[in-house]
């Protein structure tokens, strides 16, 4: 798991700007430099020249990219608590700064009594980062 996750950080999806007519994602190999084409819903390739095992994220947004995993940059963390024996969703602010232009209304993320640990927010959002990476 390591070596891939090192290859993904390294892997730089050329930006091109017939990208979204062609519905096609070209990546650089890091081990040999060779243009590996990605077709429309293929996420991970394997290089033609080289081998290696190329995986591309399947949203656009890179792991290395995001400042902040308890809201993934969006400001607002969704979490779900059970009340009186029903799952239900809440909405907060996040601590970060993309949270604080969210609006008074909403509460912040740290005063919400029966919001899941920001540590453990965190940690699950990494994880279905991790999952979405080995597919
Ligand atoms: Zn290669
Ligand atoms: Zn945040």
């Amino acid at each position: 798991m390591d070596q891939v996750g090192d290859i993904i950080q390294n892997v730089m999806p050329e930006k091109k700007q017939d990208d979204k007519v062609m519905r096609l994602k070209q990546v650089k190999c890091v081990n040999c430099g060779n243009i590996v084409t990605f077709k429309p819903k293929q996420f991970r390739q394997y290089c033609t020249k080289c081998g290696l095992s190329i995986a591309i994220w399947r949203r656009e947004k890179n792991e290395k990219d995001i400042n902040c995993w308890i809201c993934k940059d969006t400001g607002i963390v969704i979490y779900t608590a059970q009340i009186e024996g029903q799952i239900a969703e809440f909405a907060a602010r996040c601590l970060c700064p993309a949270g604080a232009d969210k609006g008074d209304r909403i509460p912040v993320i740290s005063e919400c009594l029966n919001a899941p640990p920001i540590e453990l927010i965190k940690y699950r959002n990494k994880k279905a980062y991790e999952k979405i990476r080995a597919r």
